[in-house]
């Protein structure tokens, strides 16, 4: 579990707007859950036979001696809320989510045991366009922050028909080859054969070429509507891959899965991860309730994002200060031009003064604020224009009174 220090903390804050702005003209809305619930919900949520619900939840018992587990993803959680808050009764919901999620699992870049998410929900819609509107506004985020060389590869799960037929096909033909599988998918071939599908292991990955694939057991239906997703990519000018052997780890997907992936990530490539959960509602005791979501992991937003977030904001001005009397009037100075919405930085270090104005240059303010006790007696302050001087400008020093604010405001933001 990391700390998000200052340096990191300011590209944070940018992602996050961008994000926010970006729902918002999405005309989604935002819920917050809280980070723990009853560990039943994400047995019965996610599976018993994931990876997330048997090997990484932070489970405990509370002092009541009821079974408590730290939210290691989003949408059983948001499934919970809107069953249980009744917001269906509104009709469909279209939500954003985002917070820090707990997964026991080994760290490396881009894989932590506290991490952030942000995701989508559409709760209630069961229309193609709503596949694809969630998908576009992944993709379209992802874009806003400035990353290119993504990859959107799709699959279709089908129905959950589709997906039983196919399961008893796939667990034969690998049972039959049992001895060639690698020991953590000999473990899945019975409790969550598809799984075996996105094995990492060189060996099985090859064994699996031939295997039996979900595209060839989708009902007429199921392909009718990934074609018809497809279609709408394409209009949409969103480029994607087909894969087969795409299932995602959790039980309660079916038709549309997907997931956004970048060359820049190493072995934790995936960046998006999505798709349809048509059943997870009513198994969790709501009304029938098509729905389909995302989930972009932050930190790897952020790796991704690097050097884009640098260009960090300077201060409009910053105050430069010498004696007692003046310490006092540059505070108060500080404080009414940041409530007009001015950065301001002010000077700690008690130095002389070239050499605060030193450090005012290297703050990047385009202007230093300097009050000294000739200043304070005659009421006045000076300000220095520090960059973006024009040649033809004349003098770079303005003194004012320090009862004439507005004045000196209107010069600051000129
Ligand atoms: P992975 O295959 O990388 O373990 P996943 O399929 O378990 O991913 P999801 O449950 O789909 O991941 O979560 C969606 C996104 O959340 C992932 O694509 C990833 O960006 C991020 N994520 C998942 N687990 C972690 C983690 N432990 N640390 C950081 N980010 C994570
Ligand atoms: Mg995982």
């Amino acid at each position: 579990m990391a700390d998000l220090l200052p340096a990191q903390s300011e590209g944070w804050q940018k992602v996050e707007s961008l994000v926010r702005a970006h729902f918002c003209r999405a005309g989604l809305k935002e819920i917050r859950t809280p980070i723990i619930e009853k560990t039943e919900l994400f047995l019965r949520g996610i599976g018993e036979n994931t990876d997330v619900v048997g090997k990484e939840m932070y489970t405990f018992e509370d002092r009541g001696g009821r079974s408590c587990t730290l939210r290691p993803e989003g949408t059983a959680s948001v499934a919970r809320a809107i069953i249980q808050n009744g917001l269906l009764n509104n009709g469909p919901q279209r939500l954003w989510y985002g917070g820090p999620m707990f997964r026991y699992e080994r760290p490396q870049a881009g894989r932590q045991r506290q991490f952030h998410q942000i995701g989508v929900e559409f709760v209630g819609l069961d229309s193609v366009i709503s596949d694809a509107e969630v998908i576009s506004i992944a993709w379209e985020l992802l874009k806003d922050i400035g990353l290119n060389d993504l990859t959107l590869e799709l699959n279709s799960l089908g129905s959950n028909e589709d997906r039983y037929i196919f399961k008893e096909n796939l667990k034969d033909w690998l049972l039959k080859r049992f001895d060639l599988l690698d020991e953590d998918s000999q473990k899945r071939v019975n409790s969550n054969p598809l799984r075996i599908l996105d094995s990492k292991n060189k060996d099985t990955k090859k064994l699996l070429r031939d295997a039996p694939s979900l595209s060839d057991f989708l009902s007429k239906e199921s392909k009718i509507r990934f074609d018809y997703l497809q279609q709408l990519l394409d209009n949409l000018n969103i480029p994607y891959k087909i894969n087969n052997n795409l299932v995602r780890g959790l039980d309660y997907y079916s038709h549309t899965a997907f997931e956004i992936t970048s060359d820049h990530l190493g072995s934790q490539a995936t960046v998006c991860g999505g798709g349809r959960y048509d059943s997870l509602i009513s198994e969790l005791g709501g009304p029938e309730s098509p729905s389909i979501g995302w989930a972009i992991g932050m930190e790897r937003l952020i790796i991704l994002a690097g050097s884009k977030l640098l260009d960090s904001s300077f201060p409009d001005a910053y105050v430069i200060h010498r004696g007692q009397k003046a310490e006092q009037l540059a505070l108060k100075i500080t404080c009414q031009l940041r409530s007009v919405n001015l950065i301001i930085a002010l000077d700690y270090s008690g130095s002389s003064f070239s050499k605060q104005f030193k450090r005012a240059d290297k703050s990047g303010a385009k202007w230093a604020i300097v009050i000294g006790e000739d200043e304070v007696s005659k009421g006045q302050l000076m300000i220095k224009k520090l960059k973006d001087i024009d040649k033809e400008e004349g003098p770079r020093e303005y003194i004012f009174s320090i009862h004439e604010l507005d004045q000196l405001i209107a010069k600051l933001i000129a």
